[in-house]
């Protein structure tokens, strides 16, 4: 372990809960501070963490990098086992307090708990747990209102999904059509100016080679500004793999209903080139029976998708009259429902 990380328990989870930092109460303190309380999945998993790594010291207080789902969801499981107040970042606050599950994101990207806040943590400011000073610093990019923390005086950067050892988390704003990678820019080159020996990021192991980290994090921007529809489907397996870690087991005309109903499968992500996400002028391979249907599907009507000469094309599914548009829902004027789509042509 490097030695700057004395006295700090770093609970290293899965990709679908954050990573859980432990910084042990020293002298004079109240008791230690956990940063992030991963997915609300794993909530019984984390107070059994939390509480094996404490040893008997109370928890004085946790604190949320941000508030995605897989960072705070086991808040609330830990303000009932140990009764620790919370701090999170100034920015969805109101959102928090009046558990506005709209603007928290609770459906489309991930369930949470409702839990209760008790203090708000600014860029600039800073707390004080294991003896170090913490400062705040703005991470937006990945999420707007995101914090990272650093401890100057050992060199501990906790990153959050700002920067992880291979890349940063998806850049949300993106998917809504609004601007992020220039913060995300921004955040990396605040990252590259700190005096920084040793990150503890919001998911895998601490690591200390720095510069190569932000070497991989900056030509992968460089490939999504060049390419934001890269960026976009990376998005969308990215909270597609998510959503069924979450999920663990679903019908695929369940997962086809969130597909259609969440925002980042829109038109945003799908822009005006669609041959970057249709499968458009494809030929339909009959050969892999691991993944296509069988029979092969045939010429399209009105109410079943089919095919052209073998290949998918843009009427494979959409009627371009529109006249199944309401039998199907109403979506984009899709030959079948959005839910049942993808099992025309596709075994799970
Ligand atoms: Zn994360
Ligand atoms: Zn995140």
């Amino acid at each position: 372990m490097h030695p700057s990380l004395n006295g700090l328990t770093v609970l290293e989870r899965g990709w679908l809960s954050s990573n859980n930092l432990l910084i042990h109460g020293a002298g004079g303190e109240a008791g230690a501070v956990l940063i992030d309380s991963s997915h609300v999945c794993h909530a019984e998993q984390t107070v059994a963490l939390v509480r094996h790594a404490l040893r008997g010291e109370p928890l004085a207080r946790i604190v949320n990098t941000h508030l995605h789902s897989d960072h705070c969801g086991g808040n609330a499981a830990l303000q009932r086992s140990f009764g620790a107040p919370l701090t999170i970042p100034p920015g969805l606050a109101d959102a928090a307090r009046a558990w506005d599950l709209q603007r928290l994101g609770h459906d489309d990207f991930g369930l949470r708990e409702r839990f209760e806040v008790h203090a708000t943590l600014a860029p600039g400011e800073s707390f004080v747990a294991g003896g170090r000073r913490w400062d705040a610093i703005a991470a937006p990019g990945h999420d707007p209102h995101a914090l990272m923390f650093f401890d100057a005086a050992h060199g501990v950067l906790v990153s959050a999904d700002a920067l992880w050892e291979n890349g940063f988390g998806i850049v949300f704003p993106e998917l809504f059509d609004e601007p992020g990678f220039g913060d995300v820019g921004a955040t990396l080159d605040a990252i590259a100016r700190l005096p920084v020996q040793v990150v503890v990021p919001g998911h895998g192991a601490p690591f200390t080679d720095v510069a190569a980290a932000l070497a991989r994090a900056r030509s992968r921007l460089a490939s999504f500004q060049a390419e934001p529809a890269r960026h976009a489907r990376h998005a969308v397996k990215v909270l597609l793999k998510y959503h069924m870690m979450e999920q663990r087991r679903a019908p695929l005309a369940a997962l086809c209903d969130w597909a259609a109903a969440t925002p980042m499968t829109g038109f945003a992500v799908v822009g005006t080139a669609l041959t970057n996400d249709h499968p458009v002028g494809i030929a339909y391979n009959t050969a892999d029976t691991t993944l296509q249907n069988a029979p092969t599907p045939g010429t399209p009507t009105a109410t079943t998708v089919g095919l052209y000469g073998g290949r998918v094309e843009c009427g494979s599914c959409h009627d371009p009259h529109g006249t199944s548009n309401q039998a199907s829902g109403g979506a984009s004027f899709l030959r079948v429902s959005a839910a049942t789509i993808c099992g025309q042509c596709h075994l799970k």
